[in-house]
């Protein structure tokens, strides 16, 4: 038996340079225990309808996992 729930992949690359770098500096290393210590190879997907950028850490290399909280237009 298999709870495995599917990643969908999206493109970090299509968002804006400003916005790609906002998330490559504001990162938590669970590693380090620190936060901006930055991330490297940015990829992002899309798991239980939450939208994630992982990466690596920039100082000491181990996956740094960051949540995207889009701003949306009111749509209410
Ligand atoms: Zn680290």
């Amino acid at each position: 038996m298999s709870d495995e729930q599917e990643r969908i992949a999206r493109d970090f690359y299509a968002r804006d340079p400003e916005e790609q770098a906002a998330f490559l500096e504001n990162t938590w290393c669970n590693h380090c225990q620190q936060v901006d210590l930055g991330m490297t190879e940015p990829v992002e997907y899309e798991f239980l309808g939450r939208i994630f950028v992982e990466g690596k850490c920039a100082v000491c290399g181990e996956p740094s996992i960051t949540e995207v909280v889009e701003d949306e237009e009111d749509d209410a």
